[in-house]
């Protein structure tokens, strides 16, 4: 057993771990480089836990026999590669976590849509009675749940930063939702050491385990060529009809069971792809299929992400903010078949926009770029859309899509980018967009 255990980062999965090595006998030592919030600050102290903010002690550091290391801190900070160079164990909080549970795992990893499916999976499970947890990203941390409310199953949403510290981890069920560029800052602009990452959740799969994968996806169908699978594979797909799970007209038809559409309270083709691969997983487990039809009816799904905010004068405005990516931008402008006022911009992590030319040919009828830096959005769509304009005001940026649309138009809120240059988050910026509507609604309605 290790003795001494350096916890690098004191968030709530950092701090989870923290409080979970304190719990079973470990000498800790919590190490954060900036200040430690103080909802977190007074969990370390009530139960004694020796820290540092403001700087790593390297020395302190380097006489741990174990490092768990916060999923914000770079695999390449010093602190980090300098504790390899040591042979110093470094792992991820959901991997220190398991190693102290008796509980299984459905993980649940891709570019987007894991957020989605991580909510809906455990809404089923729940509706089915089983006794389940989530975790990952979503409320309080893996390590803390364990501590004193162990369930019988977790269902743990797993960043690729998560996945880069996990070793031993073995899920009974593995989803893999999609594999597109993003993150690259992290992975040293290489997208294939990113996939590598993804593919990590399936490393510990046995015979008997389970792996969902979109059959659609190329880098996930390449990666699983190169693999060795001898576990169970399930492919969902929403382009060939022999999938394990496929769209048929106003079905999806997932193994034996047949879901109507109209009972999927999600819009959009990926959110097909995130039911079809929950909804295996809780096959998989043995969940009734009415309970699985009733959880369906019943989901909610979470804000940011395809939000329906109101309408002003018969004019809809969505907020996905959540959207930081083209990919999933992709989506939701296939989604609607209305004309389309789009709101995009922020911070630019490196996009390629081409994927998306086609559709905002077909549907977009002006832009409304929010952001600090517009050009590279500007110049990529300038050819193809006759009205752009630019703002760095959120609530101009509404004001203007009203303008611009027409009854039974669309104002989309899919950024493309990350949130940083106007806003502290992809929440922060999804509440303003709110606001603004809700603002806007108030406006409009005090003339007529
Ligand atoms: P994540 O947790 O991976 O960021 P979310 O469920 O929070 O995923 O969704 C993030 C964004 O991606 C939202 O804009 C959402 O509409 C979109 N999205 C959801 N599921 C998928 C999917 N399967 N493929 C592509 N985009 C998706």
């Amino acid at each position: 057993m290790h003795k001494y255990i350096v916890i690098l980062g004191a968030g709530e999965s950092g701090t989870g771990a923290a409080l979970l090595a304190k719990s079973r006998g470990y000498d800790v030592f919590v190490s954060d480089s900036g200040a430690i919030a103080d909802k977190y600050l007074k969990d370390i102290e009530k139960y004694h836990i020796r820290y540092e903010q403001g700087v790593h002690s390297y020395a302190e550091i380097h006489k741990a026999d174990m490092i768990v290391k916060s999923p914000g801190i770079p695999e390449n900070a010093g602190v980090v590669s300098e504790a390899k160079e040591r042979q110093i164990p470094v792992i991820s909080e959901i991997e220190f976590a398991s190693m102290h549970t008796r509980a299984k795992f459905i993980a649940i990893t891709g570019t987007n849509g894991k957020t989605t499916t991580t909510r809906l999976t455990y809404h089923l499970l729940k509706t089915a009675g089983f006794d389940v947890g989530i975790a990952g990203n979503i409320g309080d941390s893996l390590a803390r749940q364990v501590i004193v409310d162990d369930k019988e199953w977790y269902v743990v949403e797993l960043s690729s930063f998560q996945l880069d510290g996990m070793h031993s981890f073995h899920p009974k069920v593995s989803i893999l939702l999609n594999i597109t560029p993003d993150h690259l800052d992290r992975y040293d602009y290489d997208f294939d050491r990113y996939a590598a990452s993804k593919f990590r959740i399936i490393q510990n799969l046995e015979q008997a385990d389970y792996l969902i994968y979109l059959q659609d996806d190329e880098v996930i169908l390449s990666g699983l060529k190169k693999s060795e699978t001898r576990f169970i594979t399930q492919s969902v797909s929403i382009k060939t009809p022999h999938a394990f799970a496929s769209v048929r007209e106003l079905h999806l038809q997932i193994g034996e069971l047949q879901v109507s559409i109209s009972d999927i309270p999600l819009k959009g083709k990926h959110n097909f792809i995130n039911v079809m691969c929950s909804v295996t997983a809780v096959l998989d487990l043995g969940a009734d299929a009415g309970k699985v039809i009733e959880g369906l009816k019943s989901y909610q799904n979470a804000p940011h992400r395809l939000e329906l905010i109101d309408t002003i004068n018969g004019v809809l405005f969505i907020n996905d903010s959540k959207a930081t990516n083209v990919a999933s931008v992709y989506y939701a402008l296939d989604t609607y078949d209305n004309p389309l006022t789009w709101i995009a911009g922020g911070i630019d992590k490196g996009n390629n926009y081409d994927k998306l030319r086609p559709l905002v040919e077909k549907k977009v009828q002006s832009l409304i770029c929010l952001g600090v830096d517009n050009s590279k959005l500007r110049e990529a769509f300038q050819d193809v859309i006759e009205k752009i304009f630019e703002t760095d005001n959120i609530k101009e940026a509404a004001r203007k899509a009203y303008e611009y649309s027409q009854k039974n138009d669309v104002v989309l809120l899919s950024p493309a980018c990350a949130s940083f240059d106007l806003f502290k988050n992809y929440e922060d910026r999804g509440n303003q967009f709110r606001e603004a509507v809700r603002e806007l609604k108030n406006k409009v309605e005090l003339i007529q």
